[in-house]
């Protein structure tokens, strides 16, 4: 029997690590496959994370909040569940803990990145740079640092396989084919919660019905993007990295009912598609493993679904679209910009600081007034993401009181008119 393989989670307390901790248990029980998990973090949230360590017997655990209550009762919680556990349970804390668990990874092993955000990017490339697989959630260290993660991953030999259900799907029609067959790929898109809401009426929903999904259940950030467009802006950028697409060669289509996830067009004009329950854990368990054996997951009934719906993204409603091309054009520091402008407007959002529609607003505002450098490393990374999200927060303090709560708000003549 060969060795148990080697996980490393982090964000294992979000929407995509709860639905990992699942998977791996399900492929315990059901495939005999054995996993050895070193280690488990999470960003607050001391419970699920302690809760996740007793479940799979990881070896450490490392929150990236060092305040009070998360630490405190995360050191509380672990020494209950080490004392009646046969092994001792390893307490870490900040980015730097996270990172003491990233080293800790050799070839052979395997990352899981489900973190949200650009504080994903650091394990990402510390992984890679160790020649260590990464099962990649986390879009957005491809959109920061996609030009860093990619050379040094064809460096070490280490492989970045796609959770992100599009890339997964698009990976999957990719298995046999001759990359020089390949005309385009395609993205299918959602919509999310406010597609069918007018330009007028989404500009202003609240943060309950941006939140409302149609078809995925997800953490409160992507789930924001989709309604903005801004996750497919972001994926179209991760497929650029990921798949060395040009631009061009990447679209982005509407498809409602969320079946078909990703698309390859060949030179010929055949197309392959990937269809698949709307489910994460079916990426994520390719991801894991490598195929995609059963146990089924779940099926889909095509007699019942009768009719497979695609409509072009219509660029006035959502020019987030718009915003990842002009960002593919720019390069360099620009993918930071603009990731980083897209985070600090969503948290705005969330917290009631802004309309929905100055979202996309601000990130384009960013990327137009930040000049974007070149990026040789971490650091440029770093100084532009702290630039865009310096920006975001004096542009949205600048707006108009009451912008965020106004039925109109008196910012309009600044915003694309559909
Ligand atoms: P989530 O908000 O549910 O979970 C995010 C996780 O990251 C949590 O465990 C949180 O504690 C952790 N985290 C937050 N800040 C951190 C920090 N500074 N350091 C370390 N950990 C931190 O988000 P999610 O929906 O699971 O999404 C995770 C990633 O996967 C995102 O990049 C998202 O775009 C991508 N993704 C998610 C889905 C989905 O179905 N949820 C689908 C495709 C891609
Ligand atoms: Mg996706």
């Amino acid at each position: 029997m060969s060795a148990p393989r080697r996980v490393l989670l982090l964000g294992a307390t979000g929407s995509i690590g709860a639905s990992t901790l699942e998977v791996m248990a399900q492929l315990e029980r059901e495939r005999g496959c054995r996993f050895d998990v070193i280690g488990l973090a999470g960003g607050s949230r001391a419970e699920p994370l302690a809760a996740a360590a007793h479940a799979t017997g990881a070896r450490a655990v490392a929150l990236a909040d060092t305040g009070s209550p998360g630490l405190p009762a995360l050191r509380a919680s672990i020494a209950r569940i080490a004392s009646a556990a046969d092994h001792p349970i390893e307490v870490l804390a900040g980015d730097e803990g996270i990172g003491v668990l990233v080293s800790r990874l050799r070839p052979g092993d395997l990352l899981v990145n489900a973190v949200v955000g650009a504080a994903g990017l650091r394990a990402t490339l510390m992984a890679v740079r160790a020649g260590v697989d990464v099962a990649l959630a986390n879009k957005e260290s491809l959109v920061a640092g996609g030009a860093l993660v990619l050379p040094a991953a064809a460096a070490s030999g280490a492989r970045i396989i796609p959770i992100d259900s599009e890339h997964a799907a698009v990976h999957q029609c990719l298995a046999g084919a001759r990359r020089s067959d390949v005309r385009r790929i395609i993205l299918t898109a959602s919509g999310g919660a406010l597609r069918d809401w007018d330009h007028d009426r989404a500009w202003h929903a609240t943060p309950a019905e941006a939140l409302r999904h149609p078809t995925w259940a997800m953490g409160p950030k992507v789930t924001i993007d989709s309604a903005t467009m801004m996750n497919k802006a972001l994926e179209i950028i991760e497929a650029h990295w990921l798949f060395s697409l040009a631009p061009q060669d990447i679209s982005a289509i509407m498809h409602p009912q969320s079946l078909v996830h990703g698309i390859v067009e060949f030179g010929d004009g055949s197309m392959i598609a990937q269809l698949g329950p709307a489910d994460m854990r079916i990426p994520i368990r390719q991801a894991l493993v490598g195929d995609a054996a059963g146990p089924a997951l779940g099926r889909l009934d095509l007699e019942s679904i009768g009719a497979l719906e695609f409509r072009a993204i219509d660029d006035r409603r959502f020019p987030a679209i718009r915003l990842a091309r002009r960002v593919l054009a720019l390069g360099g520091t620009a993918g930071a910009i603009f990731n980083a402008a897209n985070e600090a407007a969503v948290a705005l959002f969330l917290g009631g600081g802004i309309p929905l529609g100055r979202i996309v607003e601000l990130v384009a505002e960013a990327i137009e007034r930040i000049p974007a450098g070149p990026l040789t490393d971490e650091s440029d990374i770093r100084a532009a993401d702290a630039a865009a999200r310096r920006f975001i927060a004096a542009e949205a303090a600048a707006d108009p009181p009451g912008c965020a709560a106004a039925a109109t708000c008196a910012v309009p003549e600044r915003r694309p008119r559909p």
